[in-house]
């Protein structure tokens, strides 16, 4: 019988999470839960040099503001608690021991300074990758070279010591990615990578194998950029007798910055003038602020949405999914194997879909959210109308205020090049007649005011083209917007005759 599939996001909690790594954790989502799977989510914390504060907890917080839901974590708990590899360091020893019972893996013994002496003599004699492998080791401290009492002795005092991997001198290692096919590496360019260190904890590369077999994972889906480990954890697999139940692996392209040129990074921030994090972070240390998409105003399913398709298409011409049917319409066949460019004007389109299928009324409350600070009030019908309105032009429900201010507030500068342009006598005088008879109107909506409008333009001999564009800026100060009808029904009679009065004033200049 197929086993369950079980996936796993393993992070390290060295900063906030990058957007690549955001998109690893959907990719592992999507495929879980297609296979009516499970997601755990694993902390890899063995690297204590680097642990970051409040990185483990702005991984949570941006997972579940994605909406990626996870099945077994240090916070959700699970069958194989716990699931942080830091608070599962006892664990680890007795599988580096079996390694090196069975000839797998060896102790060291070599101190800071003889590794480096090692490289110096190796780059000296023009060796291009100097590195602890299969020849080198040779000539080395450790339990290899050195006699058996005598590294029995060193363990016994307590000497620090670190555990290595006995990687074959000439082996070809095979593995099977389930995005580029057969991945063929030869064992000369693997070094005898550390699998403990001499802290007592274990290297990622231990660690991870021993949790994810223990884990019963039967996927690994992460960055490209561990593509050049696989192969050495085909050997830990194989080492460790655990070739069986060896997941498959999924290594997905790299994100490349814009311009195509090289690997999209944390150190990017905002220098391309776009966020790289799902949340704003403040770094702990230098109080270094980093925006975030959440408070950029990204809406979660546009982001997840966009970020979906960095690598992945549905092959069809369909760009709008939900995580619903993006999980039924996920499959690891169709990533793509080059890397994706990072492309921040989708992202903007994606939220702009997305806010645009919000119902009118729920639109309102981004506009009414931020009416109150601007010492404003205004109903809900009201807003709901102006939003309703301003849906099409906006990007962020932060631009509903910003775009949408003149109808609460009059202009007190107009678009100059309009005005120059369009504004003239005739049109000024023809504004001030339709100021003078808006009080006629019995009923005073878009339709009645366009058709006062009209009459009036007709009675002055002049064509709606030639003035509307002046009325516009005469009413909102700017050259763009909804249609100007609806605006004046909205801000009203009184309004639209205090505005009229204040441009003719303003504009007298340009009405030559
Ligand atoms: N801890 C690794 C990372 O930070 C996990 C890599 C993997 O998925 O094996 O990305």
């Amino acid at each position: 019988m197929a086993r369950e599939v079980r996936v796993r996001f393993a992070p390290s909690p060295t900063g906030p999470l990058h957007i690549g790594g955001v998109r690893t954790a959907l990719y592992n989502y999507l495929f879980a839960k297609k296979m009516g799977g499970k997601m755990l989510l694993r902390i890899e914390d063995t690297d204590q040099t680097r642990f970051v504060p409040g990185a483990e907890q702005y991984i949570f917080n941006s997972l579940e503001w994605c909406g990626i839901q996870l099945d077994e974590s240090p916070l959700h708990g699970g069958p194989h608690a716990p699931y942080r590899q830091s608070e599962r360091k006892p664990m680890y020893m007795d599988y580096a021991l079996q390694l090196v019972n069975a000839g797998h893996a060896y102790y060291a013994f070599d101190t800071a300074e003889e590794l480096e002496a090692m490289r110096e003599r190796l780059k000296a004699a023009k060796v291009a990758t100097p590195q602890y492998n299969a020849i080198t080791r040779a000539t080395m401290k450790n339990s290899l070279t050195l006699p058996e009492d005598e590294v029995k002795r060193r363990l016994e005092s307590g000497e620090p010591y670190v555990i290595r991997l006995k990687v074959p001198r000439k082996e070809e290692i095979r593995l099977k990615d389930m995005i580029r096919g057969w991945v063929m590496v030869h064992s000369s360019s693997i070094d005898d990578k550390v699998l403990m260190k001499s802290d007592g904890m274990p290297t990622y590369h231990l660690a991870n194998i021993v949790d994810d077999h223990l884990m019963e994972i039967t996927h690994v889906i992460r960055g490209e950029e561990w593509l050049p480990s696989a192969p050495l954890h085909v050997l830990l697999y194989r080492y460790l007798g655990w070739e069986d139940t060896m997941p498959e692996f999924a290594h997905l392209p790299l994100l490349l910055k814009p311009d195509g040129n090289g690997k999209l990074s944390k150190r990017d921030g905002d220098k391309l003038g776009f966020p790289v994090f799902p949340l704003r972070w403040v770094d702990p240390v230098t109080g270094e602020v980093s925006s975030g998409y959440r408070e950029s105003g990204y809406l979660p399913e546009a982001f997840i949405n966009f970020l979906a398709f960095l690598g992945w298409n549905p092959g069809t011409q369909q760009e709008l999914f939900t995580m619903e049917e993006l999980i039924e319409a996920f499959s690891i066949e169709r990533i793509g194997k080059s890397g994706t460019r990072f492309d921040i004007q989708k992202a903007r389109w994606y939220n702009e879909q997305y806010l645009r299928a919000k119902p009118d009324a729920e639109l309102a409350q981004y506009l009414l959210a931020a009416l109150p600070e601007q010492g404003i009030d205004c109903t809900p019908d009201r807003a709901e109308k102006i939003a309703g309105l301003m849906k099409e032009r906006v990007t962020f429900p932060q631009d509903f205020w910003k775009e949408a201010s003149y109808f609460f507030v009059a202009p007190t500068q107009y678009n100059e090049q309009v005005a120059a342009k369009k504004w003239s006598a005739a049109g000024a005088a023809a504004f001030e007649q339709f100021k003078n008879e808006l009080s006629t109107l019995s009923d005073f909506n878009a339709d009645t005011v366009k058709a006062l409008l009209l009459q009036i333009l007709e009675r002055n001999g002049l064509k709606i083209g030639q003035v509307m564009q002046a009325l516009r800026i005469a009413l909102t100060g700017v050259e763009a917007g909804p249609d100007l009808m609806a605006i004046i029904e909205i801000i009203g009679r009184q309004e639209t005759e205090r505005r009229i009065d204040a441009a003719l004033a303003k504009l007298a200049q340009y009405a030559a």
